[in-house]
């Protein structure tokens, strides 16, 4: 019955996202929801897609929702025009409240008679009723549940700790106070199973049921990673909140203004936005203040003690020695202080205020913008 909604749900989408966008193009109409939701309707009294009414009409009506949350994305430039829902990517259908029932253990999902089996990762907070309900399949093909509910979280009692962030090649995390977390070798396993299974992929024939299992199994190692990553940043990202009150990061966006990347560093910084993502959510339930720096600050150029800055400091240089104070850096660490200053001076002062006792203005210097971080 899954599988079947999810077919459905995913004809639902492109079937709305064509009618928008051929509305849009050969009537200069704008399509929502409602109109769609109608129209839905009629296509399910037709006799070639009255298999959509074997299945909940709830998540079909979800996947319009869906859809309109795609559009509105797109036209107020956060994501791309959106595109079909392909068959082996991954499925979803979500379910509002009046298409499931939920008896505080037991999941029973619409035109189902038998509750979910369900191996759960997390409990549900006691005397919680779930809104929605959204069950997923995930590229290899592990089925997944997740209910949307509603929580009081209580603040923690503030601790009098501040500290700055810097995004590593050698460790995923170092701080101010010279902590490294995440030794990307955690993975190395992992990464090279994944990259022999992704070979044999690679030589089977295309369309043939071989290739297929070989996708499938390097799908799953893949996810593996992904679930381990993950787990190691949740777990992460809730120590750092709870022992500091201030966290300073650089944002995403400013780590892609250096242009010098390697491969091994563009995979880093997908983590780094999931890591600051969850950073961010975290310190508002927590009560605790995340800085995100959104301008380019020279952090890794930039002595701590004396605020010289350095023409160029290249990515393989660990460890360097300031030329005007004579104080010996880690590249990193260092990195992290002047981004926590950079944070503290934002989050008081506003922008236009540089961090600690340095002469020239950054970031207005057209050398320093273009100059290695
Ligand atoms: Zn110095």
């Amino acid at each position: 019955m899954l599988a079947r909604t999810f077919g459905c749900c995913r004809y639902a989408y492109n079937w709305a996202l064509r009618a928008r966008t051929d509305a849009f193009f050969q009537r200069g109409e704008r399509l929502y929801y409602n109109q769609l939701a109608v129209m839905l309707t009629e296509l399910k009294k037709q006799e070639e897609t009255a298999w959509l009414t074997e299945v909940s009409s709830v998540p079909l009506q979800q996947s319009l929702r869906h859809l309109d949350t795609a559009f509105r994305n797109f036209f107020e430039g956060r994501a791309e025009y959106p595109t079909f829902h392909k068959k082996h990517g991954v499925q979803s259908a979500t379910y509002a409240a009046n298409a499931f029932t939920w008896d505080g253990a037991n999941l029973t999902l619409a035109k189902m008679d038998a509750p979910l089996d369900i191996h759960w990762s997390r409990s549900l907070p006691t005397g919680c009723q779930p809104t929605t309900v959204t069950v997923s399949k995930d590229y290899a093909e592990r089925y997944f549940v997740s209910m949307l509910v509603e929580e009081e979280i209580k603040h923690l009692p503030g601790v009098n700790k501040q500290v700055g962030l810097d995004l590593g090649l050698k460790s995923m995390v170092i701080t101010s106070d010279g902590h490294t977390y995440g030794n990307p070798k955690f993975f190395a396993q992992d990464e090279m199973k994944l990259a022999q299974a992704q070979r044999r992929h690679a030589k089977k024939q295309k369309g043939g049921k071989n290739r297929r299992k070989a996708q499938l199994k390097a799908a799953r190692i893949h996810a593996r990673i992904a679930d381990r990553r993950r787990d190691y940043q949740h777990k992460l990202s809730r120590e750092i909140i709870r022992e500091n009150q201030v966290v300073c990061v650089e944002s995403l966006h400013v780590k892609n203004m250096v242009k010098n990347h390697t491969l091994a560093k563009a995979i880093s910084d997908v983590g780094w936005g999931e890591f600051v993502r969850q950073l961010a959510y975290k310190a508002e339930w927590y009560g605790r203040t995340l800085v995100k720096i959104d301008k380019w600050y020279p952090s890794s150029k930039r002595c701590f003690d004396c605020g010289h800055i350095l023409d160029s400091l290249t990515l393989d240089i660990r460890y360097w020695t300031c030329p005007q104070c004579g104080v010996s850096h880690d590249r990193d660490i260092n990195a992290a202080k002047n981004i926590l200053a950079a944070g503290l001076a934002v989050a008081a002062c506003g922008e236009a205020v540089r961090p600690g006792r340095a002469k020239a203005q950054p970031g207005t210097s057209p050398r320093s913008r273009k100059a290695h971080s």
